[in-house]
C-alpha cells in the first residue's frame, strides 16, 4: 500500500493507544483503515468537550497545516477520491475520508489535533453538514463573546454573561432585557 499523498510505501505503525495504522515516513501522514478505526473507537471512552472549551481551542491552538494537506488524494485501499472535511480553526485543516471504505487519512499533526479537540473518536461527524453548521455557530458565538470582552473588559463581560444566562432562564427575562435596551435608547437620544 502506498501513501495517497507522496506515493511512498506505507509501513505498519500505531497511533495513540493501540490504533493500528499505515504510516508514511516521508510525509508523516497516516492511513487509518476503517476496520482498525472501528475496533479502536469501540473500546475508547467517547470524549466530548463543552462547546465553550471546544470553541476556545478552535480559536487559540495554532496548527501549522502540513504542506500535503491541500493535495487531493485517492484512497490507498479502494482508489476512490478522498472526501475532505474542514476543521475551522485559525489555520483550518482538512481531514480526509474515503466515501467508499470509510478509511481516514490524517496528514502530519492532524491526528494529534483531533485528539486535543476531542474529535478523534467521532471523525465521521466531521463529514456531516449538520455538524459543520454547528461548528460555524459555535465559532460565531465565541467571536461574539470575545468582541464583548474586548469592548468592556473581562470582569464586566463575565458579569454580563452571567446576567444573560440568568435572564435566558427566567420566564420574564425578555422583559428585563427590554428594560436595559430602553435605558440605552434614552442615553443615545
Ligand atoms: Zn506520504
Ligand atoms: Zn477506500
Amino acid at each position: 500500500m502506498n501513501c495517497p499523498k507522496c506515493k511512498q510505501p506505507l509501513i505498519d505503525s500505531t497511533l495513540s493507544t493501540a490504533l493500528a495504522v499505515k504510516h508514511c515516513t516521508n510525509c508523516q501522514g497516516s492511513w487509518i483503515p476503517a476496520v482498525e478505526y472501528q475496533a479502536w473507537v469501540s473500546q475508547e471512552p467517547q470524549k466530548s468537550l463543552s462547546p465553550e472549551l471546544f470553541s476556545e481551542l478552535l480559536n487559540n491552538i495554532d496548527v501549522v497545516p502540513s504542506p500535503f494537506d491541500s493535495k487531493a488524494a485517492l484512497c490507498p485501499e479502494c482508489h476512490h477520491y478522498l472526501a475532505r472535511a474542514k476543521v475551522s480553526m485559525k489555520n483550518p485543516f482538512y481531514v480526509e475520508r474515503c466515501p467508499s471504505c470509510t478509511g481516514v487519512w490524517c496528514d502530519e499533526g492532524e491526528w494529534n489535533m483531533l485528539e486535543k479537540l476531542g474529535l478523534s473518536t467521532t471523525i465521521e461527524q466531521l463529514f456531516s453538514s449538520g455538524w459543520q453548521a454547528r461548528m460555524r455557530e459555535q465559532l460565531h458565538a465565541y467571536q461574539e463573546r470575545q468582541a464583548v470582552v474586548d469592548k468592556v473588559g473581562p470582569e464586566l463581560a463575565a458579569q454580563l454573561f452571567q446576567l444573560a444566562s440568568v435572564l435566558e432562564k427566567h420566564p420574564n427575562g425578555d422583559f428585563a432585557a427590554a428594560y436595559l435596551m430602553r435605558r440605552f435608547d434614552r442615553t443615545y437620544v
